[in-house]
């Protein structure tokens, strides 16, 4: 049993997680920064604490403030949401030697995920598929060998990389010892970890990814799989499910190794396996061992509330469905709501003065904004998650933009206009899905309003 449960989180997916809490009953704390005390969720949750300055580092990536709040309010379980503190997996170790139930996986599975090169080697061992690349890590000793094995152009990518970093695509053999050693100095400073590793570059790919349950005690589900590839400089803008025009013979054995790989760790909790998808083949490239922010297309298309499946597992229920219990019905989008300048992509913090939502049957809006909100400068630019359903994808893209139209959000800049004019309404988008590398070309040929 949880009976309190502490979110070591801000902005929607805090509110996102005190609803899951509600719904079973458990208690609620709210952590917050000195920049953030105009929090939505605050109003919500049964206490509220402060737990540091603005930057994050202050705050949401403080460990021990974390850990303090949580004691003196006597939390017995916390969130992490993602982000933050959400995969580092000293956080979940010291969580549990606190005695305190960490929402997420055991962290010696935080860490074998975290490190792309040891996830990767992981994946090879239980099967499943992987772009080719270099064996372990590289080093201007073994970089041109690593080369011949993976082939070029290829891909330099940090070992502890995320949020689409610290990547550098290499085309020929000269450009290399260069392209090496600034990637291991770009990894070193982002990252804390100078590790590199080597992958092809695969030239057209889609980002496709799967969602798995277990109850670490070696059962897991899957449910199923989206598609991400709508992405500007590696960033997800625009997310759907289940992935478009994938014949079930494809699918079925990528769904199936991810969860034969989740029961053979005895992982717990959720997760996602992100992989490329080129040419009817997928190449598994890592794997989130957090709740995603597009989690929500998932719950829309299969009915099941991720965040109340994460909290059942941590407090031991297990699973509570089989395999044969999910099914797919019709189709989700998501289009990340961010305060940013459309033209500049650049973020545009500043006070919400109108805020109306779009809703009806099938329409969702994850978000923690309201008139008045003043959005704080120090934190990522994610506002808000409009979630649609239809039967069909051509109904979910329909809904998508009728919700859009209605949506109103003024006094800061948001990128509703590149979802509404850019994406949603052009038809190479609208007739089927597209590769990673759609939307940065489209935009070269596009006017945003
Ligand atoms: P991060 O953890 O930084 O998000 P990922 O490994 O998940 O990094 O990759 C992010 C994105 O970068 C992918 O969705 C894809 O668009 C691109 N990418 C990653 N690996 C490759 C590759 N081998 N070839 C082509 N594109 C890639």
């Amino acid at each position: 049993m949880i009976k309190k449960l502490l979110i070591a989180n801000r902005g929607e997916i805090a509110l996102r997680i005190v609803r899951a809490c509600k719904q079973l009953g458990i208690q609620t704390v709210g952590v917050y920064s000195t920049a953030d005390d105009n929090l939505m969720h605050l109003r919500f949750v049964d206490e509220a604490i402060c737990i540091g300055g603005p930057n994050a580092n202050q705050s949401y990536l403080n460990t021990q403030a974390i850990l303090t709040a949580a004691e003196i309010t006597g939390s017995d379980a916390i969130h992490p949401g993602y982000g933050f503190l959400s995969e580092n997996a000293e956080f979940a170790e010291k969580i549990e030697e606190a005695g305190i139930t960490f929402i997420g996986p055991h962290p010696d599975h935080i860490r074998l995920m975290g490190n792309k090169v040891s996830a990767i080697h992981a994946m090879k061992q239980a099967g499943v598929p992987t772009v080719p690349g270099s064996i372990g890590t590289v080093n201007l000793d073994n970089a041109h060998q690593q080369a011949q094995n993976t082939g070029f152009p290829l891909l330099i990518k940090a070992a502890a990389g995320g949020g689409g970093r610290g990547m550098r695509i290499v085309e020929r053999y000269e450009q290399l010892d260069k392209q090496v050693q600034a990637a291991k100095q770009e990894a070193e400073l982002w990252f804390g970890d100078d590790s590199v590793y080597m992958e092809r570059y695969l030239q057209n790919p889609r980002h496709i990814e799967v969602q798995v349950l277990g109850d670490g005690n070696g059962n897991a589900i899957h449910l199923y799989d989206r598609d991400c590839s709508i992405q500007r400089r590696h960033q997800k803008v625009l997310e759907e499910a289940p992935a478009a025009d994938i014949p079930d013979d494809i699918r079925e054995p990528i769904l199936q190794a991810c969860v034969s790989a989740c029961e053979r760790i005895g992982y717990r909790g959720a997760g996602t396996f992100e992989f490329l998808f080129e040419d009817g083949q997928f190449y598994f490239i890592e794997m989130n061992t957090r709740v995603q922010v597009e989690h929500p297309v998932t719950e829309m298309v299969t009915g099941i509330n991720v965040v109340v499946e994460q909290l059942k597992i941590a407090a031991g229920y297990g699973l509570s469905y089989r395999q044969n219990e999910i099914s797919v019905h019709g189709h989700a989008l998501e289009c990340r709501i961010n305060a940013e300048d459309p033209h500049t992509f650049m973020p545009s913090p500043g006070t919400v003065t109108q805020y109306f939502i779009p809703s009806g049957a099938g329409v969702r809006f994850d978000s923690h904004l309201y008139a008045g909100y003043t959005i704080p400068s120090y934190y990522d630019s994610l506002i808000g998650k409009l979630i649609c359903h239809g039967q069909t994808r051509e109904q979910a893209i329909a809904k998508t933009l009728q919700a859009l139209d209605e949506l109103i959000i003024t006094g800061v800049k948001t990128n509703v206009s590149l979802h509404r004019d850019v994406i949603l309404t052009d038809q190479s988008f609208v007739m089927q899905a597209q590769n990673i590398h759609y939307l940065e070309q489209h935009l070269l040929s596009s006017t945003i309003p």
